[in-house]
């Protein structure tokens, strides 16, 4: 069956999505997340088809991925992904709005002017309600601080957050991007005024290991569930670039965040190494890296973002393979040499 002709057909939602995928409390609040979440960052722009985004967006909810992740600036354009969202949204997911964790952000660049970017109130009140309407949604189950701004008081950009909350436009509040130090005091004002930080979304993967020099101690003591995006480095870490640059990867479709220079022989190297220890505990490369990440306790999802429904099936998949014996950590670090 084509991609066009399986989207055509009304949508009814498998009856055996919650079999497989565990469902882990998010820090020490009472929201439940899917152990894969998939984000719309990229492929959900106006560059790909709609009927593609569909399929994907289907398959995900069928294999019990009830989180869906997006922010103001996803496209391109910016905002495209929201707008994609909202017409599956509409067409396929109606009945199944209250399964489903749908969380936005503002913090990055959306728009001209002094109140397209950063952590205002001004703007980020102003962007919440354009990301509404963009979706069609009511509310969005998390609203984001999509990441600090330097000029602008912690207290306003979390009072932005409580008010998000409290005029119900969100249910939950969470930032990303937030340094350790700053992930305590952003969850000591929302504590403060009674709207608690109930997560952190923040890059973690074996080639990124920033997480690992304070912010995973500041989750434990904040008590936040953490969220990790782009677990897989973008793709680097999967059977994508072993041997070359297939036409429709991301680094061969234009990036933009991932190109060609970031492909070094150090790196692929690697990846090369760390595939035959996935190989020998019978992975794959991506599910290898989704396993290495779910060796720590703080890790509540694994955000992936996929241009195939295979590829969420796969990682899917990794939920119960073995955790990382210490022999396997070990080689891991003799691989990587990146330890903080
Ligand atoms: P990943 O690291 O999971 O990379 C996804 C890419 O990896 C896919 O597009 C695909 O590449 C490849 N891939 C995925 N699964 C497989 C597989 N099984 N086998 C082979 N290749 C695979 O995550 P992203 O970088 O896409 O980020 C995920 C999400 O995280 C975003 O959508 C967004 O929601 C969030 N995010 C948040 C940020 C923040 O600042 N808060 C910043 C960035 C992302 P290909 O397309 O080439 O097939």
């Amino acid at each position: 069956m084509t991609i066009a002709e399986h989207s055509t057909e009304p949508y009814v939602a498998a009856s055996g999505r919650y079999d497989d995928l565990p469902y882990v409390r998010c820090g020490k609040s009472g929201l439940l997340l899917p152990r894969i979440s998939l984000g719309l960052w990229q492929n959900f722009g106006v560059t790909h088809p709609l009927e593609n985004s569909r399929v994907l967006l289907r398959r995900a909810f069928d294999l019990g991925i009830t989180h869906f992740d997006l922010a103001n600036n996803y496209g391109p354009p910016p905002g495209a992904a929201e707008v994609t969202f909202g017409q599956v949204l509409r067409d396929d997911f109606l009945a199944y709005r209250d399964e489903m964790i749908i969380s936005s952000k503002a913090g990055y660049f959306m728009g001209p002017g002094p109140y397209g970017d950063w952590g205002s109130r001004k703007y980020m009140l102003a962007s919440l309600d354009q990301s509404l309407k963009r979706t069609g949604l009511d509310y969005f189950d998390i609203f984001y601080s999509h990441r600090p701004d330097p000029n602008t008081p912690i207290e306003e950009t979390m009072g932005a957050l409580d008010h998000a909350v409290r005029s119900g436009k969100a249910l939950y509040a969470g930032i990303s991007n937030y340094s350790g130090e700053q992930t305590r005091a952003a969850a000591a004002v929302l504590r403060a005024l009674g709207t608690p930080c109930i997560i952190h979304q923040a890059k973690y993967s074996m080639f990124e290991r920033r997480v690992e020099t304070g912010l995973l101690d500041a989750i434990d003591e904040t008590g936040l569930g953490l969220i990790v995006f782009s677990p897989l480095a973008q793709g680097l870490l999967t059977n994508r670039y072993l041997d070359g640059m297939p036409e429709d990867s991301r680094v061969a479709q234009g990036g933009p965040f991932l190109k060609s220079e970031h492909l070094t022989p150090e790196k692929i190297g690697k990846a090369r190494q760390l595939n035959a220890l996935a190989q020998a505990r019978g992975q794959s490369l991506a599910q290898f890296a989704i396993t290495w990440i779910f060796r720590r306790k703080q890790v509540t999802s694994a955000l992936i973002g996929a241009s195939k429904t295979s590829q969420i099936e796969e990682l899917c998949k990794c939920v119960s393979a073995p955790a990382l014996t210490s022999d396997e950590a070990e080689r891991v670090e003799a691989i990587l040499r990146n330890k903080p």
